[in-house]
């Protein structure tokens, strides 16, 4: 049996909620319920306003307060998810840590070390292999090392797939992702659709 009971914090560090962010962030939330522990989106500005599909789940919080402001009686029980650490995740850290903090940014290519932001803050870091991935990617991943107890490289992965849309149109996302038992890369419901639709805008905004 899994342990379970982590939790799960995303530092939100963009300005608004675009909708590839609320999807990331209804994925967490459903996985996160599902194996009995917690999410919480820290450091939300007065304005956000915070979709139903995550605060109509119980294992969801939303906060103003950022992250040392809730950890700050704790924070050697808190590990940040950084792709410029020294030493990989492990499942031992499973039992060194009870948090596990992430960056609320969306990828970019090349990458913007916007991760930075929060190791300044100070907590132990760890990395999730060489390859960024996709926030979402990076919470199912750091699951199944503390919890699950999967070593870091017997998590089944892919880079950089190909999503293609029909005959004529893919596009590649550069990124890491875990894969599935049909080996395709697990993304949050919609957003396959959502990459389609914003790569049918992109085509559509050149005429
Ligand atoms: N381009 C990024 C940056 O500016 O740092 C990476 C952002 S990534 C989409 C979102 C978050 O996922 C990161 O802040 C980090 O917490 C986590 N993450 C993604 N890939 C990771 C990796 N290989 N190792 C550790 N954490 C990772």
């Amino acid at each position: 049996m899994a342990a379970g009971g982590k939790t799960f914090i995303v530092e939100h560090l963009d300005e608004e909620l675009g909708p590839w962010s609320e999807l990331e962030y209804s994925a967490i939330a459903n996985e996160t319920r599902d194996t009995r522990g917690r999410f919480i989106l820290s450091s939300l500005p007065p304005t956000f306003r915070v979709p139903a599909a995550l605060s109509s789940n119980g294992a969801f919080t939303a906060e103003r307060r950022g992250v040392e402001e809730i950890y700050a009686a704790d924070r050697s029980r808190v590990c940040l998810l950084d792709p410029s650490a020294s030493e990989d995740l492990s499942p031992e850290d499973g039992d060194k840590f009870d948090a596990f903090l992430f960056g609320g940014i969306l990828g970019d290519d090349p990458p913007r070390d916007r991760t930075s932001e929060l190791r300044k803050k100070g907590f132990e870091g760890r990395r999730l292999g060489p390859k960024q991935m996709t926030t979402d990617t990076a919470v199912r991943v750091t699951r199944m090392v503390v919890q699950d107890k999967i070593a870091l490289d017997g998590v089944p992965y892919v880079d950089f797939p190909e999503l293609k849309f029909n005959e004529h149109e893919s596009t590649e996302m550069p990124f890491r992702y875990v894969t599935d038992q049909a080996g395709q890369p697990i993304m949050p419901a919609g957003m396959k659709e959502l990459i389609q639709k914003d790569a049918d805008k992109a085509v559509d905004d050149l005429f």
